[in-house]
């Protein structure tokens, strides 16, 4: 993904528009595998200050997640903000700067670190998601089982022995 910057080079100081797409293999975020379900796009501005770029804009991409609450494949979407600094050498102090070199620009690694750093380790279908059934495993945004709706069957089903303490109490009394 790189930028030819002649346009910009020559006119410093004017905001130059552009907006690209590339295809992402998958990649690992934390111990997952993210697969992009399109090509991730970039749309904004760049601007040469004389010395260094100012790049600014909006990544888009979508991926397939798997929801951590009803565990159903879903299209996760993403809008990343951003605005970075290019430079042709790297920065005295370590400070986190990407590079450009002649007249190209490659915005790559700072799409890779976008990425990395924004895709949650965590992924919740709709935030309203009601997960699966703790009891029968039914997924509860798709079907209503008789454990949530019938409170105190599930409670004995949970704890078999209240029945029995009852069962065993009763015997006492009896005696
Ligand atoms: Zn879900
Ligand atoms: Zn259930």
């Amino acid at each position: 993904m790189k930028l030819d910057v002649t346009l910009a080079l020559k006119s410093q100081g004017l905001p130059v528009a552009f907006s690209c797409q590339t295809t992402m293999p998958e990649l690992t975020v934390g111990s997952e595998q993210v697969r992009f379900s399109g090509p991730v796009t970039l749309q904004g501005e760049y601007l040469f200050t004389g010395d260094e770029f100012w790049v600014s804009g909006a990544l888009h991409a979508s991926y397939e997640a798997v929801c951590g609450r009803c565990l159903e494949p879903f299209s996760a979407k993403l809008e990343l903000p951003f605005r970075e600094e290019f430079a042709r050498t790297p920065g005295e102090e370590e400070k986190e700067r990407y590079l450009f070199e002649g007249d190209l620009m490659d915005l790559q690694p700072m799409v890779d670190d976008l990425l990395v750093l924004n895709i949650p380790l965590r992924h919740l279908c709709r935030e309203d998601c009601r997960g699966l059934c703790p009891v029968c495993g039914a997924n509860l945004n798709k079907t209503s089982c008789s454990c949530s709706a019938d409170e105190e069957d599930s409670a004995e089903l949970r704890n078999p022995f209240s029945a029995l303490k009852a069962l065993l109490h009763d015997e006492n009394e009896e005696v």
